[in-house]
């Protein structure tokens, strides 16, 4: 068993704290909104991952999470790699000095030229192909590692090649095509890995596992068929990150299964893996100024200078991540007594435009600054271009 490790993540005291130092440093500035990332959060993660998986292990970090080109250079000089969700993101992960063999390439829409592209700038990469087609139009880049992406179908019950409606998913080769996949991969020279991302916010370890092994097993079948052909398993990311308050657990257990489950598998495979939420959730706060409180409505409604733009998946999807706030005073102080019902709305002009609605907090007055708490995953790097505002300033801390 592996000895449980402490990782760190502020709390709103320490947040409110963080803030007040940079306000007294930007006293003269007039900027609404501060993203302030932290590398003390940033740098926790990624020991503990060093810490937890073999040595020979690369963790590429997934760049659609948190795109800030500073900290996707503070990752590589650290010697992590980074994963791509497309080809721009390739080239950012190129831009932040990340040598090729530790970039994994995994777009689900790779055109034949960014093939050809990488294959010739980017010899060493890991690509991983996502579908059939893919496996055809990656025949002549013998310089590339090339990986399948296979879909688990973890949760359905019995998978037949004709049985498409268990199967909508536009990742991954499904698992029930294993015979062509086998095929492929020993028909192919360099197609030296098997991977998996079973999805986000994975909520199940045993599932999490289960989709893992079926992969393993996989591999373990090729190599039965030809020794050593498979030699890096891609597992993905997908551990969540714990929004509301408390201690944020690591993956000890996650790690501990994974072993038990699938027997010498970090004996027998190189691991790749491509965390994006674990690694930055924690990393980044937001602090947005009050600009008016309004008191005429049902219940208050404090606008602040972020909303849709930079929580794109708060505001717009149905299953919105949740995110701590608290209240602070225009010197930064932490307020802490009274508590109110308000609605948090953003600055953009649609009517959807709420953070939260009916959260209780102190008194707010204009001016004060709002704190959204973890910040770090799935903002930045999707901001909006709704209502053409100016993106926030980010401060490095
Ligand atoms: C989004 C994504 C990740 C990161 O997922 P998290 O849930 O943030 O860990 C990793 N790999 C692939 C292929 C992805 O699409």
């Amino acid at each position: 068993m592996i000895k449980q490790a402490v990782l760190i993540r502020y709390n709103n005291k320490e947040r409110s704290e963080i803030f007040k130092t940079i306000l007294e440093k930007e006293k003269t500035s007039t900027e609404k909104s501060y993203y302030i990332y932290s590398k003390n959060i940033l740098n926790n993660r990624l020991s503990h991952l060093k810490e937890l998986f073999p040595d020979n292990a690369l963790h590429a970090i997934a760049i659609k999470t948190q795109n800030e080109p500073r900290v996707l250079s503070h990752i590589v000089n650290k010697g992590f790699g980074l994963e791509a969700a497309s080809f721009e993101e390739v080239m950012l992960a190129k831009k932040a000095g990340c040598p090729a063999e530790k970039i994994v390439f995994d777009s689900p829409v790779k055109t034949q030229e960014e093939i050809n592209y990488c294959n010739e700038h980017f010899k060493g990469l890991l690509l991983n192909v996502n579908c059939f087609s893919e496996l055809e139009r990656i025949k002549k880049a013998k310089n590339l590692k090339i990986g399948i992406r296979i879909n688990p179908l973890v949760d359905t019950g019995a998978p037949g090649i004709y049985n498409v409606s268990n199967n909508r998913s536009k990742f991954g080769i499904p698992i029930n095509q294993k015979e062509i996949i086998i095929k492929y991969a020993l028909a192919i020279d360099n197609v030296y890995a098997l991977h998996v991302h079973a999805g986000s916010e994975i909520g199940k370890l045993e599932g999490h596992i289960e989709a893992i092994k079926r992969i393993y097993e996989i591999a373990e079948e090729i190599n039965a068929r030809q020794k050593n052909k498979i030699k890096i398993l891609d597992i993905g990311g997908g551990f969540s990150a714990k929004m509301e308050e408390g201690i944020q657990q690591g993956l000890e257990d996650f790690v501990n299964l994974l072993e038990s489950k699938c027997p010498n598998i970090f004996f027998n495979y190189k691991i790749i893996t491509e965390y994006g939420r674990f690694v930055h959730a924690h990393a980044a706060f937001v602090a947005s100024r009050v600009e008016y409180v309004l008191d005429y409505t049902e219940a208050p409604i404090a606008l602040i200078h972020v909303g849709a733009d930079l929580f794109p998946r708060e505001i717009y999807s149905t299953h919105p991540p949740y995110h701590q706030i608290s209240v602070v005073s225009p010197e930064g102080n932490l307020k802490e007594k009274g508590n109110k019902k308000y609605d948090i709305g953003g600055p953009l002009c649609f009517s959807g435009d709420f953070l939260r609605r009916d959260v209780e907090l102190p008194e707010i007055q204009e001016k004060d600054w709002i704190i959204i708490a973890d910040c770090g995953a799935n903002t930045l790097s999707m901001w909006s271009g709704h209502c053409s505002r100016e993106k926030v300033k980010l401060v490095f801390i």
